[in-house]
Formats: C-alpha cells, sequence, structure tokens
C-alpha cells in the first residue's frame, strides 16, 4: 500500500506503510518558505520494538538466503532510484533547502554505494588456510550480527542512509532506519521504491522520531549495532549508550575543516574550489571547508578572489534556476550562524563580506532561513569563531608564514574530519598528507568525500568508533568472523 495521506508521514513495519500511534507530530519546514510541508511522527519505543521484531523474524530467513541472491534487489533498487532520481531530488531540495543539482549529486553518491554492495558476493568472502597442521584447515566466515539500526542528520537526506543499508542488508542483517525529523520526506520516497525492488517483508524497516525513539533502538536488545551520522555531542552520546549495551557503533560526528593555500598554488582554481567547499549546500556539509589558511604570498591574492566570489553568488530557493545556494535548515540555525559571526567580530576579526540579514529574489522566501556568503579576516585560532562548528556559508581567514606553522594550526583543532591542501609542490602536499591530522585528505580538492568503494574516514571528534561508513569497512562493521578449524585425518577416508 502506499502513502494514503502525504502529509502525515507513515513507519515501514513489517513491510507494511503504517501510521504511528504517536502522541507527538513534527511539522516538516521548506527552508526556504518556512511553509509546513508535512508532519512527522516522533515514534514511541512501543512503534520501535514492532519494527526491531518485525525485522528480527526477517532476518532469521535473510541470513539464510545465498549473498548471491541477496544482493538482487539492491540492482533493482539501483535502477528504481535512477528511474526517481528527479522525484527524489526535488523531494530533498523542498525540505532540506539545498539546490536540485546538489541534490541529485548527493543521490548519485548513494546509489554508488548501493553498487559497491551488490559486489558482496566477492566482498564478503572470508580467508582460508589448507594443513595449518597434518590434516587441520582453518577458515574464517563472515557471519550477520543480526538487526542493525542507522540514525542519520539532516544535511544529506538520500546519500547517508545509503552509507549504511545496502551494506547491511548484502551481508545479512535486517536494517532499521531512524532518519532525521527535520528531513523525513526524502526517505519516505526511498522506502517506495524499497517496496517495490523485492526484499523480503521487515528486512528494511522505517521508524521515524526523534531522541525518545532513538533512545528506544539504543536500548533495544535485539539490535545489536548502531550506524549514526550526525553532531559531535549527539555522535558521543551515543557511541556510549549504544556500547555500553553491548552493541557495536559507529559514530560520525561534526567538523570544522582547514585548507591550506600555499603561495604556488593555483589561486583561480583553488579560490574556485575552496569557495564551492565553503559554500555549497549553504555550508552544511561535513566535509565543507570552514578555515582557510593562507600562507606568505597567497594572502592577499586569495582575499580578493574568495570576497568577489561570495559577493557574486546567487542564493535562493534550490528548485530555480540560477540558484546556487538554498537556506540553512532552521530560523534557529540561521541565528546560532549569526551569533558566531558575531561572536568572531568581538574576539578581534574582520568581516569583509556580511551575508547576514539580506533579501532574496521573490516575495514567497521573505521568511525563508537565508544566509548570504559570509567572510571573516583574521580570525584568532583561538577564538570560538575558529573553534566551533558553525554548520553555515561562513568562511574563515588565518595566515601562517609557513607550511609548518599552517599545519600546526591545522593540527590544533579538535575535529578530524578533512584537511585540504594547494599546492603545485608534491614535496609539500606529501608533507601535508603525511602530518596533517584528519581523516579525508584532500590535495587540490576541497570536498574530499571518499567514493563509495572506499572508507569515509574521520578522526578525533569527527568520529566515535573503529569501522567507518562504505565499502569494506561497512562490510567488517556489519559481520562478526568465525573462525573454523577442521581435523580431517586421511586415514578416515579408506572406509570409502
Ligand atoms: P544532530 O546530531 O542534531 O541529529 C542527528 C540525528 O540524531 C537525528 O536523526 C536526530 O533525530 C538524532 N538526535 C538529535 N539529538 C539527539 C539526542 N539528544 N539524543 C538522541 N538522538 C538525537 O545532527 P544534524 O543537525 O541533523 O546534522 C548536522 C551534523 O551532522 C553536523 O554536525 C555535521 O557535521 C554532522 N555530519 C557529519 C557527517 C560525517 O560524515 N562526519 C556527515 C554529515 C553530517
Amino acid at each position: 500500500m502506499s502513502n494514503p495521506d502525504e502529509h502525515v508521514l507513515l513507519n515501514f513495519v513489517a513491510g507494511e506503510w503504517k501510521r504511528s500511534t504517536a502522541d507527538a507530530y513534527q511539522g516538516v519546514v521548506n527552508p526556504a518558505t518556512a511553509e509546513v510541508l508535512a508532519s512527522v511522527p516522533l515514534s514511541a519505543a512501543s512503534e520501535v520494538d514492532e519494527v526491531v521484531r518485525a525485522a528480527d523474524r526477517a532476518y532469521r530467513s535473510w541470513r539464510e538466503v545465498p549473498v548471491v541472491e541477496r544482493v538482487q534487489p539492491l540492482y533493482r533498487l539501483k535502477v528504481l532510484l535512477e528511474e526517481h532520481l528527479d522525484e527524489l531530488a526535488r523531494t530533498t531540495t523542498l525540505e532540506c533547502g539545498k539546490t536540485f543539482g546538489e541534490s541529485k549529486g548527493e543521490l548519485q553518491r548513494g546509489i554508488e554505494n548501493v553498487e559497491v554492495a551488490c559486489g558482496m558476493p566477492s566482498l564478503v568472502q572470508g580467508w582460508t588456510n589448507e594443513d595449518v597442521a597434518r590434516g587441520i584447515d582453518e577458515h574464517v566466515f563472515r557471519q550477520p550480527l543480526g538487526v542493525v539500526a542507522a540514525i542519520t542528520p539532516f544535511n544529506f537526506p538520500g546519500m547517508i542512509p545509503l552509507w549504511f543499508l545496502p551494506y547491511a542488508v548484502a551481508t545479512g542483517n535486517a536494517f532499521v532506519l531512524k532518519p532525521s525529523e527535520r528531513v523525513p520526506m526524502t526517505t519516505q520516497v526511498l522506502f517506495r521504491l524499497i517496496e517495490q525492488a523485492g526484499f523480503p517483508k521487515g528486512v528494511l524497516g522505517l521508524v521515524n522520531g526523534g531522541k525518545d525513539t532513538v533512545d528506544a533502538l539504543l536500548d533495544h536488545p535485539l539490535v545489536e549495532a548502531v550506524s549514526f551520522v550526525g553532531s559531535t555531542p549527539v555522535a558521543k552520546y551515543i557511541y556510549r549508550r549504544a556500547t555500553a549495551n553491548g552493541k557495536r557503533a559507529q559514530c560520525q560526528g561534526g567538523a570544522k575543516n582547514p585548507a591550506v593555500i600555499l603561495p604556488d598554488a593555483d589561486l583561480d582554481m583553488g579560490t574556485r574550489i575552496l569557495a564551492d567547499s565553503a559554500f555549497g549546500c549553504a555550508g552544511q556539509r561535513c566535509l565543507a571547508t570552514s578555515v582557510v589558511i593562507t600562507v606568505g604570498e597567497a594572502r592577499e591574492g586569495f582575499k580578493e578572489r574568495v570576497v568577489q566570489d561570495a559577493l557574486s553568488r546567487k542564493v535562493g530557493f534550490g528548485l530555480a534556476e540560477g540558484v546556487q545556494m538554498g537556506p540553512v535548515i532552521t530560523a534557529a540555525s540561521r541565528e546560532r550562524i549569526s551569533g558566531l559571526v558575531d561572536q568572531g567580530t568581538k574576539e578581534g576579526a574582520k568581516l569583509l563580506v556580511d551575508g547576514r540579514g539580506l533579501a532574496v529574489d521573490g516575495d514567497e522566501y521573505r521568511n525563508g532561513y537565508f544566509v548570504h556568503p559570509t567572510v571573516v579576516d583574521e580570525v584568532d585560532p583561538a577564538s570560538t569563531l575558529a573553534r566551533t562548528e558553525v554548520f553555515g556559508p561562513v568562511l574563515s581567514l588565518m595566515h601562517a608564514e609557513d607550511l609548518n606553522e599552517a599545519i600546526e594550526l591545522v593540527n590544533a583543532r579538535s575535529f578530524g574530519n578533512q584537511a585540504c591542501v594547494f599546492t603545485s609542490s608534491g614535496a609539500a602536499a606529501r608533507e601535508f598528507r603525511t602530518r596533517a591530522r584528519a581523516g579525508n585528505i584532500g590535495v587540490n580538492l576541497g570536498v574530499a568525500a571518499p567514493m563509495a568503494f572506499f572508507p569515509f574516514s574521520g578522526w578525533g571528534e569527527s568520529f566515535f568508533g573503529d569501522l567507518h561508513a562504505q565499502a569494506r569497512h561497512g562490510v567488517e562493521f556489519y559481520t562478526q568472523t568465525k573462525v573454523v578449524i577442521e581435523r580431517w585425518p586421511a586415514s578416515w577416508s579408506r572406509q570409502f
């Protein structure tokens, strides 16, 4: 059955769409207009129990399905996602605010994870030694865990669930998703496609909600593993509570990503790439560059160019023609961003471009949560603005005399999601990539997002756990190894 009332969002339990019995609902808001698009239930613990128990029942037979058969619904899902790309992207833009092109881009990265997981027959292979002693062989098998859950953030409603879901089910687990309550509509479209892809009922479940819904998943005895992406304080909380309950956990947190520009860099290319990194998706990417550290003579050239770029960027509704940047997610987020810029100037920084309080074209967008690109210079590395994740289109500039000082500034942060360097020197790039403390490094790149066949790394306060999302790390996270040692004495074969 498809959704009977598209304004009230549904859960997907045991392969059926189900209206929640929750007491509390929350509005889903278009951040470009402040208009309420739909109503999302904050599901209760009893509903979490229902979806997890259905997943557990489905898991018992799903894990026995040969891996070559388990990946067949994923092949179908890939085709369905491609066929419905525009519908998914429009939905993402409406609820999340990013441009239509950005929404399509994130979905494409999600689809790539489905493609990689289709290779599970090879990825999940164990290993074997024959004759570890006379007549004795030893093997490692990978077996699924059971029911696994993912809790995802607002900024990539299409891609981030697909960092986990394909690997979890292809390895033989059942999977329950709790999407962000701020952007739950993309997931409704995704699960309509999942319904058509032909997974057995219950293998994939969807439960909408907020903190109480998450806590019920973290405490449920049948949930074996938890994948989380979101802010650092919540990532820490989820990691602690999940692991205290004996579950595996991989929790990706927030970021504060620096980029270093050396004097030998191609400044035109570097500025274009870094402005896209800082202002793309309205700065609401965990791989957005938030601090640029210019070295030596790069200082003035970069400053002039990035100011021009910031002033020229067209801001507006993400589905409108020519718009390069949408709104931020909520009014509270806009106020928070504005407050951090004020704090920065109080602590000595200089505003080069102030993007706050500016209107966008179109009367229907006058209530939207827009912040235009903002550039702040001479930011003190010890200031609040330098240390706090802004998650908005605000670029802070710092300066260093040489590469060594720049790397020290990079490594003075508690976050470790990404660090980038712009240079035409291989030796400088090599030194940077060796010494910079971050899980994802970009050389002449501004958004060093790992492809689906590499793990999405993250260090320090940006990641809690050991196995990351995507690719082999995903396979290892969702499986446990079983070691089998067998003795088959040759003398026994003589009886045949
Ligand atoms: P968030 O932490 O507010 O919410 C993420 C999820 O956690 C949501 O599903 C939400 O319902 C749930 N949640 C929120 N508060 C909770 C609580 N107190 N207890 C239990 N569950 C709770 O994050 P967000 O604002 O949706 O997303 C933005 C953040 O995500 C940024 O910090 C960004 O850097 C980070 N992020 C990180 C990565 C990465 O790969 N490291 C990727 C994307 C986003």
